[in-house]
């Protein structure tokens, strides 16, 4: 459940549009690429509108998100787009680019957090020169609250920028230490770790078979000494913004494509001004249900940003199905009751009637709050349990997305670098754009669909190993099945050699590339990451006696050499009915082992040669992307006739412009 995001691997490319550039600039570890809409001019005028009053609900909460990551960044954004926007300085000066490329982390990061690592980024440009340009500034530009000063607002922002030791990361999962004390997100407020959790201990009734998503939509704080939730709602924290999310909903709900979706609106839009999480639940079945062409994601959803997994971020999304592609998610889903039947995890963990997995490939039309400008390619909703066992979930892969990467990463050297012989380059260019998408498919429409808990098994008794836990599962379903011959009986892929394509890129990200996305002296810690270095060093262990997998050294470099592809596809399927088994019995020892052994530790000196070699190729290991525009067209009676969608805008335009019509929270 969840979303995916893309892998480090940056292999493959099959050629970039002459009309088209899908790259836009590169900073810092980001590279700003562009994506394409395509048949988005095929949708009639209705769809059009959908699309379009969706896509400004979509843009209306971004500023939610920047306060959720961390309670100065706002204040900070602000100060630096009046510097970006005003200041009369020098503006060629090494120091002013230092606070342009700082300015653009913070609108990639929604905050001063690294997006991906969390960790607070340090700034190239000092303190003395901060402040005094601040101070040249006329202070009505500045964001100053209530009668503050200059030299207040720069009191409270500059240790935020500055100091490492303040709000040094946005979510600690350390073992060990107060998660909540020690992250410096916005989701509590005078409260810690043990409050926290005992405060929604107490909530949780005994043996709910519907239990809400406690927590999603508030923030928990401490007041006059009592712990309240203040709740994101019209009315409550956030409304300004929130209204007019609803404002453009409602408006969306009278273009509607069918009475279920239009019910689908309106609840969320109910769900928004009551902050009922029953109305969330209400709306999420709903929504799973809605088979409508256009569809679209917004709202409070995914919880990795809270080291307690309570608090839903902000996140939005706009897509049309890609009718043509679904094809294939339907297959798979069609057959999901076989796949179900035929893994290899033992009998009792297995569901008995694999229900609602549906799934579809979609094109997205425009990004949103924790998706924009970094996006996953695939998405899986909704995440409460009870909701998808019972009612089903919806799985997309998002291919006008992952085609951009592709077209991005064209001709970057990434293969010749990182691949031990022209047999995997070729397998990658010929097969890699496939099956990366046919395992994101397995991914989400099968993977995190299936097996079962063991009744009385909850949720959360993984704890801080459940997510790494359960990307691995999702994603040793898609590597076992990518192999089965039923994939070229079933037509979703050409020949028995295109899985191996997979198997190479996934094993050689897990060990080697993904490694580029750590600093120097890191573990790791990010789930998807800890999950992709476990499923490739327990297979590469497991497989040493008979050398399924190694890693070979050729003039000090190191590369994954797959020896066995059909030895190594039995050890997926070992590791996956064992990680199935700590899953549904929920043991937590084991699944601390087993992450703990596989998925944290980093070898340094592995690290610091895979650093130094991607070093050399010049490529951002980070993407996101911009928005294209979506314009009306009326006509002299003031109706909308048309909706223009424009590709033209650069990355600073579109945020500041942003900033300007769709800020929404002080
Ligand atoms: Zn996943």
């Amino acid at each position: 459940m969840g979303t995916i995001l893309m892998g480090a691997c940056q292999g493959g490319g099959s050629g970039e549009e002459k009309d088209f550039r899908y790259s836009v600039e590169k900073f810092a570890d980001l590279e700003i690429l562009r994506y394409r809409v395509p048949e988005f001019e095929e949708l009639s005028l209705q769809q059009k509108k959908l699309v379009y009053y969706l896509s400004q609900a979509a843009i209306e909460g971004r500023d939610i998100l920047f306060d959720q990551h961390g309670r100065h960044n706002l204040a900070i954004r602000r100060t630096l787009e009046a510097i970006y926007e005003s200041y009369a300085g020098d503006t060629a000066a090494a120091e002013y680019k230092s606070l342009v490329v700082y300015l653009k982390r913070v609108w990639f990061s929604s905050g001063i957090h690294h997006h991906y690592a969390t960790d607070k980024f340090a700034p190239d440009f000092s303190q003395e020169y901060f402040t005094e340009v601040v101070k040249s500034l006329d202070p009505s530009l500045l964001p100053l609250q209530g009668g503050q000063t200059a030299d207040e607002l720069l009191a409270t922002i500059v240790p935020v920028i500055f100091d490492p030791a303040v709000d040094a990361k946005r979510v600690n999962q350390a073992d060990g230490h107060d998660l909540i004390g020690t992250s410096a997100n916005n989701f509590y407020s005078g409260v810690t770790q043990k409050e926290a959790e005992a405060f929604y201990e107490k909530l949780k009734k005994p043996n709910d078979p519907t239990p809400v998503s406690y927590g999603l939509n508030s923030r928990l704080a401490k007041k006059d000494g009592k712990i309240v939730e203040e709740v994101w709602k019209a009315g409550g924290l956030y409304a300004q913004a929130i209204e007019k999310i609803v404002y453009w909903l409602e408006k969306a709900a009278s273009v509607a494509e069918n009475d279920g979706q239009r019910q689908v609106i309106e609840t969320l839009i109910r769900f928004y001004q009551n902050g009922n999480l029953r109305d969330f639940d209400e709306y999420s079945i709903l929504w799973a249900a809605d088979t409508s062409r256009v569809d679209f994601i917004n709202g409070f959803i995914e919880t990795y940003g809270d080291p307690l997994g309570f608090k839903g971020t902000w996140e939005a999304m706009v897509n049309f199905k890609n009718l043509e592609a679904t094809k294939r998610t339907e297959t798979i889903s069609g057959n999901a009751q076989w796949f179900e039947d035929n893994s290899p995890v033992d009998k009792r963990f297995k569901k008995e009637t694999v229900t609602g997995v549906s799934a579809k490939v979609i094109t997205a039309a425009i990004l949103g709050g924790d998706c924009y400008p970094a996006t996953p390619i695939g998405i899986n909703l909704p995440n409460a349990n009870w909701i998808r066992a019972q009612h089903g979930s919806k799985s997309v892969t998002i291919e006008n997305i992952t085609d951009a990467y592709d077209k991005a990463a064209q001709g970057n050297g990434f293969a010749q670098e990182f691949y031990w012989s022209q047999n995997e380059v070729d397998l990658m260019k010929r097969y890699g754009f496939i099956t990366g998408n046919i395992h994101t498919d397995l991914h989400e429409c099968l993977g995190h669909a299936s097996g079962k808990l063991m009744p009385n098994v909850g949720q959360g008794a993984l704890k801080a190993y459940g997510g790494t836990i359960e990307e691995a599962r999702a994603d040793l379903f898609a590597l076992y099945y990518i192999a089965d011959p039923q994939m070229v009986a079933l037509g979703l892929l050409p020949n028995d050699t295109a899985y191996k394509a997979e198997y190479a890129k996934f094993m050689t990200n897990g060990l080697l590339t993904q490694l580029v996305r750590i600093a120097p002296d890191n573990n790791i810690e990010e789930p998807h990451m800890r999950n992709r270095q476990l499923i490739a060093k327990w297979t590469l262990e497991k497989g040493a006696a008979d050398a399924v997998v190694e890693l070979k050294k050729r003039d000090g470099k190191t590369y994954v050499v797959i020896n066995d592809y059909g030895k190594l596809r039995t050890l997926f399927g070992q590791l996956l009915a064992e990680i199935q088994r700590i899953r549904s019995e929920g043991d937590y020892p084991a699944a601390k082992a087993i992450v703990e052994a596989y998925g944290v530790k980093v070898d340094a000196d592995l690290h610091s040669e895979v650093l130094a070699r991607y070093q050399k190729l010049n490529i951002a290991p980070y993407k996101g992307f911009v928005n294209p525009v979506y314009e009306p067209v009326t006509n002299s009676a003031g109706e909308i006739t048309d909706i223009k969608i424009t590709y033209t805008e650069g990355y600073a335009e579109q945020m500041l412009r942003y900033s300007k019509e769709n800020s929404w929270v002080n």
